[in-house]
């Protein structure tokens, strides 16, 4: 039997719509570079403007992108950092049909060329500080036919338009074409921590859905009233789905641009009365840091309206969670990926859990649970699911609405990255994640490693992650991060690459005295090394790939050391 039930496409220019109609008069307060000062630094500027004007915006934007040959599927690029030209960009280009390809500002030229050959891209969008990577782009990339610079042209590139002058003598009403739910609306290339990178392809059903997640109690818990700030790039993964998200339910957006470091960040999250922000481990460090010297020196930032601090993309040691808490700070951890749209869990506390109790920060230091329409299930390597037990290590596997079935123009990742299991609903296809995880009873996932980070000591797992995180709650250290190093007994065993804090200190004895009440003691490292920094990737990861090759050749002095 039919149901009677009206089927209404699911896209982005219902979104668009919405945020004109009902929410006019929100926000959008953007922190720009204005310029450079005599040490090359960027000096703030902040720009604000309402939704009314965005959605004017966007829909002049639409306009001239039509004008300029921009059809339904062709490509449209942004190298861009976050702010509201970015987010008209957002809306305009999937309203037109088309499919807005954010492209990693922080990968290297040759990379950036890779992926805008790959995706075929027709238009540029650029921010006017990115501009000097032009030169470098340009001449290998024959798909691009129009590039527009975004703020106050810098210097002379031929051919460029300036934004806001092409936008200008469009109309600021939009017929938008007809547009299939499952058309392709965004796309986003993984940052190739292994290999090329390989493009992801949202839809608009696929980001609808994802912004119904977002928002979800489950989720981000985002509602009118509540002013948002995503420090993730929107060059990573859709700024995690947020600039749709967040207008979609009438909350004000706030964007960073290129001023993520603490000071800044400590700034805005005050001036703006930001209720919930998001971004990785490494920004919160920083922001941390700043928040303690400001009450040591007796002017602390008043961050009382500040309600959540989600933290994804790399795990968030439960020592930050309990130093965020001391400053009445609440920092709630997440799982994504770019092949996720990112939302994967969100680790939310069971009932009657208190969030400072010891059993509370064994919770949020989880990754935790999937909301409605995702499932993970947790596979040995015959495919057959772990037992729920919170210990048994397997690979993650994860299916739903906004997961990816595949990459752009890549048969064989496609196929790799999916496997076939049985479950209540029959056969079905799961995407492999390459994460190493623990399930427990309630669902509650914890990341242990990603599959190629993990070190096989003796044919057994040991977690680098959780290594990772128990020395980061050792007082003097700042940051840690744990590799697999050739063992001539046991193939692989951990060394731990360690940046003390400024002025503090510790030896390998202290710091596997710390680890030893802890942790099996085959699972100790076998030895510290102290460096000035950890490298970090080009979305504020630390790059493991890089400390593996600089200590490929480390020799450990015992032979014996799991013993
Ligand atoms: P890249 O693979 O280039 O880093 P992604 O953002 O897609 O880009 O990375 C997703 C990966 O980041 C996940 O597969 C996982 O390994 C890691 N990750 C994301 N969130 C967390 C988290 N909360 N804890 C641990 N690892 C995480």
């Amino acid at each position: 039997m039919r149901s009677t039930m009206m089927d209404v496409p699911l896209t982005l220019p219902y979104v668009l719509e919405r945020v004109q109609r009902y929410f006019p008069h929100g926000t959008v307060t953007s922190l720009l570079a204005a310029g450079m000062d005599a040490e090359g630094r960027p000096i703030p500027a902040k720009h604000r403007y309402t939704y009314a004007d965005m959605a004017r915006r966007a829909k002049q934007l639409a306009n001239a992108l039509v004008e300029a040959g921009v059809r339904p599927g062709d490509r449209v690029a942004t190298i861009a950092t976050n702010s509201y030209r970015h987010l008209e960009a957002y809306f305009a280009i999937p309203c037109v049909g088309a499919v807005l390809h954010t492209v990693n500002i922080r990968l290297h030229p040759e990379q950036i060329v890779y992926i805008v050959n790959h995706a075929g891209d027709k238009v540029l969008l650029i921010d006017n500080v990115l501009a000097r990577l032009l030169p470098a782009i340009l001449p290998h990339c024959p798909t691009l036919e129009k590039v527009v610079i975004m703020g106050p042209v810098p210097q002379q590139i031929p051919g460029a338009l300036d934004y806001d002058t092409w936008i200008s003598g469009q109309p600021d009403t939009f017929t938008y074409p007809e547009i299939d739910e499952r058309a392709a609306a965004g796309m986003c290339y993984t940052s190739g921590t292994t290999g090329n990178p390989k493009g992801v392809v949202y839809s608009h059903r696929s980001i609808v859905l994802h912004n119904l997640g977002m928002t979800h109690p489950s989720g981000f818990m985002i509602a009118e009233g509540d002013t948002v700030l995503p420090v993730v790039p929107m060059f990573h993964v859709m700024a995690w789905g947020m600039p749709w998200a967040v207008p979609m339910v009438g909350a004000n957006s706030v964007f960073a641009s290129v001023f993520s470091d603490g000071p800044n960040l400590a700034r805005l999250l005050a001036e703006e009365k930001v209720t919930v922000t998001a971004g990785v481990p490494t920004i919160w460090m920083g922001l941390l840091a700043e928040i303690e010297r400001a009450r040591e020196a007796g002017e602390p930032y008043d961050l009382s309206g500040l309600r959540e601090l989600v933290v994804g993309g790399s795990a968030a040691p439960e020592a930050l969670i309990r130093a965020f808490d001391r400053h009445g700070l609440r920092i709630v951890h997440a799982w994504g990926m770019t092949e996720t749209s990112p939302f994967g869990t969100v680790s939310r506390l069971p009932a009657g859990v208190p969030h400072d109790s010891d059993e509370g920060y064994r919770v949020r230091a989880k990754q935790g649970r999937v909301p409605p329409l995702v499932d993970v299930r947790v596979i040995d390597d015959e495919n057959r699911d772990v037992p729920s037990d919170g210990r048994s290590m397997g690979r993650l596997v994860i299916r739903g609405n906004w997961i990816s079935g595949g990459y752009y123009g890549d048969e064989t990742a496609s196929r790799n990255s999916l496997v076939e299991l049985r479950g209540p609903f029959g056969t079905e296809q799961w995407f492999d994640t390459g994460d190493i995880a623990t399930i427990d009873e309630a669902g509650y996932i914890s990341i242990q490693d990603r599959a190629k980070d993990l070190v096989k000591s003796g044919g057994e797992w040991i977690s680098s992650v959780d290594l990772e995180n128990a020395l980061m709650g050792h007082p003097a250290v700042a940051q840690a991060a744990v590799i697999a190093v050739p063992h001539p007994k046991w193939d692989e065993r951990p060394l731990a690459v360690v940046v003390l804090r400024e002025g503090a200190q510790a030896t390998p004895e202290d710091l596997r005295a710390h680890l030893e009440p802890r942790f099996a003691r085959w699972w100790l490292p076998d030895a510290y090394e102290f460096v000035e920094s950890i490298p970090i990737g080009s979305t504020g990861k630390f790059m493991k790939r890089e400390l593996r090759d600089r200590f490929r050749d480390y020799r450990l002095e015992s032979a014996d050391s799991p013993a």
